[in-house]
């Protein structure tokens, strides 16, 4: 019997090149297999967590809540992290920024297990994580502090993110957001994911953002949409994300006028989703080009991956 290589070698006995892949928008919490939740949560004595069924924005934030507070431990986090490394080798993902939101764990001590789980995804799959720390609008100040002290002192960590309500301003974090930057982070906000232009508008003029989660409701104000071109703002978008809320952005608007677009599954757990599927849904459903997905990806990521190489994986 031929060995899989063998039986698909190119004719030409070329090398077979696999593009290895960046994903810049994935949320921790949500990559939690449901299966590792309903574990977690007994393993925590918490209440079963509830299926990954919901048709709004109002009803995923109301899952993901319950869902992301079974991570308590840090052997919680290793494992969570570890089970989205094995997602992420089979998807040909070899760097990923992914965020975490620590509003929603209020225990101490599983930053250790955020910072092993990494190690051991390198370790285990070659897989570069680097992480964004989420504050959160409307947040209490000493809350957004921690998060903001998390990112400055935890190893591996690239950036921070913005998450939450967005009719409300988030003005009020200037100073954090200010403060990231100064210490060498990225800024990626979520902005214009339900809110309008006005949101992506402050996200980007206010908050200096270089990179917005989503940012797709800024279609309807071609001021907004000229400021991102100038800018040379990325959009990281999640095409399956927002239909499963009810979302239909006009994503070729975006790259008709020239910014800078990523497809990302944002909680691939529970829209469920993988990044190929994305690719394809980007591709034929939207009429966006793969190469220029791809190639963006790597293009505006905030760390730089320690091993370059990884880009293209030559099988012989
Ligand atoms: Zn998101």
């Amino acid at each position: 019997m031929p060995s899989p290589s063998h039986a698909y070698r190119p004719m030409s006995e070329a090398p077979l090149t696999v593009q290895q892949l960046a994903e810049l928008h994935v949320h921790l919490e949500g990559t939690i297999r449901r299966e590792t939740a309903v574990t977690l949560s007994a393993h925590n004595g918490l209440p079963e967590p509830p299926p990954y069924e919901y048709s709004d924005l109002a009803g995923f934030l109301a899952v993901y809540g319950e869902v992301s507070r079974c991570m308590v431990t840090s052997q919680d986090f290793e494992r969570v992290i570890f089970e989205h490394g094995e997602v992420m080798a089979s998807q040909h993902i070899t760097y990923a920024e992914i965020s975490f939101n620590p509003s929603l764990h209020a225990a101490d001590g599983w930053i250790d297990g955020v910072v092993r789980g990494r190690a051991s995804v390198a370790r285990e799959f070659g897989i570069e994580i680097s992480w964004l720390v989420e504050l959160v609008r409307g947040g209490s100040t000493s809350s957004n502090e921690r998060a903001l002290n998390i990112a400055l002192s935890t190893e591996g960590v690239v950036g921070v993110g913005l998450v939450g309500d967005e009719s409300i301003s988030a003005a009020p974090l200037s100073g954090l957001v200010e403060r990231a930057r100064a210490a060498g982070l990225g800024f990626m906000p979520h902005a214009g994911q339900v809110g309008g232009p006005e949101v992506v508008r402050e996200a980007v003029e206010l908050l200096g953002a270089t990179r917005v989660a989503h940012g797709v409701g800024a279609e309807p104000d071609a001021e907004v949409l000229r400021l991102l071109v100038d800018r040379g703002v990325c959009l990281c978008v999640c095409p399956s994300s927002n239909a499963r809320i009810g979302l239909k952005p006009n994503f070729r608007k975006f790259a008709d006028r020239g910014i800078p677009l990523v497809v990302n599954t944002d909680d691939p757990a529970m829209v469920p989703t993988n990044l190929q599927r994305e690719l394809r849904v980007a591709e034929t459903v939207h009429g966006l080009d793969r190469r220029a997905l791809t190639e963006a990806a790597w293009r505006h990521r905030f760390g730089r991956p320690s091993n370059e190489r990884r880009r293209n994986v030559v099988i012989s």
